[in-house]
């Protein structure tokens, strides 16, 4: 017997519905390319939505066409996040900060009809061009007074001129909730980007769970501003939580540096944020060195790699922001755990709770995960046995988009499938779950693994070092042992000496890191992440041949 309740499918439109009903005059504020601040309202942002829809419709755009974007962070991102989705076309959210020939690759991969593209990446789409088989236009988001007058590109359109030649009566198409809403290609560190396909419902689902009290707790009462990119994994869902708890929305645009970020922090009164750990180092050197503190931020988003416990108390201690430890993938849309205290937690002695805020936390409604050892048995949860962790829910990729290899799930003893993360991982008791490692990046001496997370936390604990990343390093007698390569901190003084002396007692002897190389810069990916296959390539044979990886360095 079925139950007796309206069939409502559950679609991305519907957010962008319910904001405007229900909080239609709650802002969106961005930082324009064009340099000056926008500011609308969600009953705007729908009313465009609903124009960019027509507009397609009229350019030819029919159901599961894929439309690709290369945009920052801002309202014209955010009306095609919902004017594409919601008429049934699926928005392709390209990272720009990909080499132009993996974001050439990408957009054939995908067989993207159009392209909108902020100003910005005029170069890149220049780069291109010529090389996007598939693509019937080129779409500058911009008005008229702001397009590029000898861009060379055929066919090239103006965004604000679609617009304004689009009625604003369209009805959101009642679409099977099962249908593609968006296409997100992950990084490709190593090989081709690989595209994970989201649905209406998988990404519906994930936008109820995350925004829960003990996920993202996200209200009407927030002012959320994403650093983390629209362009990766859809701002870790932000957009679409928005629209469901009509909170405000503040949009950084290509203003990444800690200056810019603070002030719009400030000016907009945001109360929440969000992004990887690399970013939020620029925000608070700038605080740090101009003396300045937070009137509104309380608590900030930080993931994509591991929040060291040094920035976790800076953010906590210095400067009064709770910090909400996350972890996920784009095969997760992304989240998978958060990391929110138990009723048992809240009592605990500040050092312990720092311990628990370290690690990335407990699965989100919809997530279950396990660790599992070589012979793909699980392992227990005890928070020190480590193993593969593998995970399943309603938003976890099931196949990769038009792969052509095997299926990347794997099927337990139980006839279960799981997903791969690729990440090493313990879980203690009460199901907090701690990334020890990437497996391609565990440090493997005499047989043993060593987690270089924890010995690169060590190293950010330190006054003098402003980046640090622990890589295997071939060994003649164990094989591969752990190889510290350090930025110094400007006008900062560090010796090697000191700084392996600062290990001490802090963990096992035998995971001391070997050596020490510093370097200016370490290699950053798209996504801001350190590219640790690159520094295995320029310093794998330090130990072995230090003379010769310093000429490179
Ligand atoms: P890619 O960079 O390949 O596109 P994602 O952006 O999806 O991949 O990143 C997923 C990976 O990022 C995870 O598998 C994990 O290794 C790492 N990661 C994400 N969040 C955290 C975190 N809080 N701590 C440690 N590692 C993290």
């Amino acid at each position: 017997m079925n139950g007796l309740m309206m069939q409502k499918k559950l679609l991305i439109s519907s957010l962008i519905v319910h904001a405007d009903r229900h909080h239609g005059d709650t802002q969106i504020v961005s930082r324009r390319v064009e340099g000056d601040i926008h500011r609308y309202t969600f009953r705007d942002c729908h009313r465009r939505a609903r124009q960019m829809a027509n507009a397609l419709t009229s350019l030819g755009v029919k159901p599961s066409d894929r439309i690709g974007t290369l945009a920052w962070n801002g309202y014209r991102h955010l009306e095609l996040y919902y004017g594409v989705s919601g008429m049934g076309a699926i928005l392709h959210t390209i990272n720009p900060r990909l080499h132009e020939d993996q974001v050439a690759y990408i957009a054939n991969h995908a067989e993207d009809q159009y392209v909108f593209f902020d100003l910005t990446f005029l170069p890149l789409i220049k780069a291109v061009a010529g090389r996007c088989n598939t693509v019937k236009a080129f779409i500058a988001m911009t008005d008229q007074a702001h397009m590029p007058t000898d861009a060379g590109i055929d066919n090239l359109l103006c965004y604000e001129d679609l617009i304004e030649q689009s009625s604003s009566v369209y009805a959101w198409p009642v679409l099977d909730e099962d249908a593609a809403s968006t296409l997100c290609y992950t990084s490709g560190t190593t090989g081709n980007p690989k595209g994970v396909l989201y649905s209406h419902r998988s990404s519906m689902l994930h936008t109820y769970a995350a925004a829960l009290p003990d996920a993202l707790n996200c209200s009407a009462r927030e002012v959320i501003l994403p650093v983390v990119p629209m362009f990766h994994v859809n701002a870790w869902g932000l957009p679409y939580i928005a629209c469901m708890v009509g909170a405000k929305l503040v949009f950084p645009g290509p203003a990444l540096d800690g200056k810019s970020l603070y002030e719009l922090l400030e000016a907009e009164q945001v109360t929440l944020s969000a992004g990887v750990p690399t970013v939020w180092q620029g925000l608070l050197s700038h605080v740090e060195e101009t003396g300045q503190s937070f009137s509104s931020m309380r608590r900030t988003i930080i993931g994509g790699a591991a929040c060291t416990p040094a920035m976790l108390r800076k953010f906590q201690e210095t400067y009064g922001v709770a910090v909400l430890h996350v972890w996920g993938m784009t095969e997760l849309s992304p989240m998978g755990t958060i990391c929110t205290m138990k009723a048992r937690h809240v009592e605990m002695p500040q050092e312990k709770r720092y311990a628990v805020q370290s690690k990335q936390g407990r699965a989100v409604y919809g997530v279950d995960m396990k660790i599992v050892g070589a012979d793909g048995m699980e392992l227990p949860w005890d928070g020190a046995t480590s193993g593969d962790l593998l995970v399943r829910g309603h938003s976890v990729v099931r196949d990769y988009f038009r792969s052509e290899g095997d299926s990347p799930l794997q099927i337990d003893h139980e006839g279960q499938e799981w997903f791969p993360t690729g990440d090493v991982a313990t879980i203690d008791a009460d199901g907090f779950m701690q990334i020890t490692d990437r497996s391609k990046d565990v440090i493997k001496s005499g047989g043993e693994w060593i987690g270089s997370i924890d010995l690169e936390n060590i190293a950010m604990a330190h006054p003098a070092v402003s980046q640090a990343a622990c890589i295997a390093a071939k060994h003649a007698k164990w094989d591969e042992r752990p190889l510290l390569i350090v930025v110094r901190k400007q006008q900062a003084d560090l010796t090697r000496e000191e700084l392996l002396a600062f290990y001490e007692g802090k963990i096992a002897k035998w995971w001391t890191p070997d050596d020490v190389v510093f370097v200016d810069e370490i290699p950053l990916g798209a996504t801001g992440k350190i590219l640790k296959n690159q520094l295995r390539e320029r310093f794998g044979d330090f130990l072995m041949q230090p003379a010769e990886c310093q000429r490179v360095a």
